[in-house]
């Protein structure tokens, strides 16, 4: 029997999402879809406009009928009792309550950041951080919840985190520096949106408007500022690769910097990464260690797994987003450009993550399978 899902947040970017990869799962079926005010009420298709020239749903694949037939309801409403897990792609200011409000009766997985930051949190980066794992007991004693809220790193620190973690793990870190170029949909639909609309006041249907690469405020243009993204990323990264410890994680303790720019790609977050490893080693035995990499998502066969997380490309021009963010269903980094540089044990490379797949609803998808398959969902 199928485990009960609820959606909140549905109409947005990554709730859409969510929706594509939910609607025909192995385990899980969709029974409750969320959002705000101006969309409650509504059937799925009215909300989103699903169909119109005013369509909202900005998604390749084809929601199914009886998911566009269902009625949206408030997200302050959601008593918990209308799923046996929920997904949470709510603004964090939102997720915060909410999130919360749930997780004391279920389970919560989320793309927000709301919960992410705590001592009590499982931030969970599948393939990176299952020793975490017992923290969601610590996290139930110290708030009094049947439930839990597992969130997902931010979708920058994603491609970062997976990349370094088989070489933190077989010849440490000693530093690491990584510069980003994010795409625009990592912003939210209201971002997206504003570039499509544009291209269809020029008569353009969505999804060829969608299809254009650029246009807005991101044409031709890159903009070297996203509000707390370097912070986040820092702070995500070594926790992601620390050790668990009586009961706390202890952050790994490389250093690391970081520079975070958006640029006018649609999907795909490719980062410069320059690493120093403690021990020595060469681009030959760093290439062994991501392309042998298989992590518990892999030992488990889940349903969403990539068969291979890190895809190693000796291409010198790749990865490049619009060509290989959707390598393994978007699910897998590809890295590219190896080699040692001027630094002592220092090497570069370019990964590449797919920020709403990976990074985002899918990313959670694969979480809560691993939390189902522990028994951490029933
Ligand atoms: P979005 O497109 O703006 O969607 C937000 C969703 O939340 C919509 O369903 C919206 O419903 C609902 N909502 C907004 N304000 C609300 C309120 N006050 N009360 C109740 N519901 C409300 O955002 P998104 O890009 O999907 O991001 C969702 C979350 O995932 C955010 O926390 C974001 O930081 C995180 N995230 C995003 C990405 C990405 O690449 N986009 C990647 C990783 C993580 P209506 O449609 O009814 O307004």
């Amino acid at each position: 029997m199928k485990i009960d899902v609820g959606i909140l947040g549905a109409t947005g970017e990554v709730g859409q999402k969510f929706v594509v990869n939910l609607q025909n799962h192995p385990w899980f079926r969709i029974s409750a879809l969320f959002a705000s005010e101006r969309s409650a009420g509504k059937s799925y298709a009215e909300a989103l406009g699903y169909g119109t020239e005013a369509s909202r749903w900005f998604v390749k694949s084809v929601p199914e009928k009886k998911v566009l037939d269902m009625t949206v309801a408030e997200v302050g409403e959601a008593s918990g009792d209308e799923a046996d897990l929920f997904f949470s792609a709510l603004p964090s200011e939102t997720a915060r309550d909410i999130e919360g409000k749930i997780a004391k009766e279920k389970p919560v997985v989320s793309t927000a950041s709301a919960y992410r930051y705590f001592d009590d949190s499982f931030t969970y980066l599948p393939g990176v951080n299952e020793s975490h794992a017992k923290i969601i007991e610590i996290q139930r004693k110290n708030r009094g919840w049947k439930g839990f809220v597992v969130p997902q790193p931010n979708c920058t620190t994603i491609g970062l985190a997976l990349s370094l973690k088989p070489i933190h793990d077989r010849f440490g870190l000693e530093r690491v520096t990584m510069v980003s170029m994010q795409a625009v949909s990592g912003a939210g639909y209201a971002a997206v949106s504003s570039w499509a609309e544009q291209r269809r006041a020029q008569g353009s249907s969505l999804p060829e408007a969608l299809g254009y690469f650029v246009a807005g405020t991101f044409e031709g243009n890159v903009i070297p500022y996203i509000s707390g993204e370097e912070e986040k990323v820092k702070k995500e990264t070594v926790k992601l690769l620390g050790d668990f410890v009586d009961g706390k994680i202890i952050p790994a303790s490389f250093k690391i910097a970081c520079k975070c720019n958006r640029v006018p790609v649609l999907d795909g977050h490719t980062e410069s990464v320059f690493i120093e490893t403690k021990s020595k080693c060469s681009v030959d035995e760093l290439k062994e260690a991501w392309k042998r990499y298989r992590g518990e998502p892999q030992r488990l066969a889940l349903p969403t797994a990539p068969k291979q997380p890190i895809v190693v490309t000796e291409a010198v021009d790749r990865p490049q987003p619009r060509f290989d963010c959707m390598v393994e269903g978007g699910m897998a980094v590809v890295i590219g450009g190896v080699a040692a540089n001027v630094f002592e044990n220092g090497f570069q490379y370019t990964v590449l993550s797919h920020n709403t797949e990976l990074g985002a609803a899918k990313g959670a998808v694969l979480a809560a399978e691993y939390l189902y398959s522990i028994g951490m969902i029933k």
